[in-house]
């Protein structure tokens, strides 16, 4: 989608720290990092909301947790935890509508979320 930062990612055309890639997805770091491990995960199609879900992303929403799940353990995060997020509209502050999800880890975290 034009101008989106994350499809602009995506296609190469602004740097991304990439961690992670395969046909449904791309994983990078976040710019911003909010723990020692702070990742983000996004469908290669562009959804700009948990809102816009359709039947047809079942697949690549299952390969989003997929892939947390495989870049967790690869960061050693699987015993001690983290946490995935996807943040939706604005009381979540969502800033980037293309759907990311959050994998966050490496300290403890607290709950509920602020
Ligand atoms: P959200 O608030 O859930 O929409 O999360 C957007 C995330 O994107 C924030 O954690 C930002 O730090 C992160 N972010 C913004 N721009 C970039 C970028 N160019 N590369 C990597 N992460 C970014
Ligand atoms: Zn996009």
């Amino acid at each position: 989608m034009l101008d989106c930062l994350f499809c602009k990612i995506r296609d190469g055309e602004i740097p991304g720290d990439i961690v992670y890639e395969n046909d449904y997805v791309l994983a990078f770091n976040d710019i911003n990092p909010v723990a020692p491990i702070h990742i983000l995960i996004i469908p290669k199609e562009h959804i700009s909301t948990l809102n816009d879900l359709e039947e047809n992303h079942t697949q690549t929403m299952g390969e989003l947790f997929l892939a947390a799940k495989s870049i967790a353990s690869k960061e050693g995060l699987s015993e001690s935890g983290y946490r995935t997020v996807f943040n939706c509209n604005e009381d979540a502050q969502q800033t980037v509508f293309h759907i990311h999800l959050h994998l966050i880890g490496g300290r403890k975290m607290t709950w509920p979320p602020g």
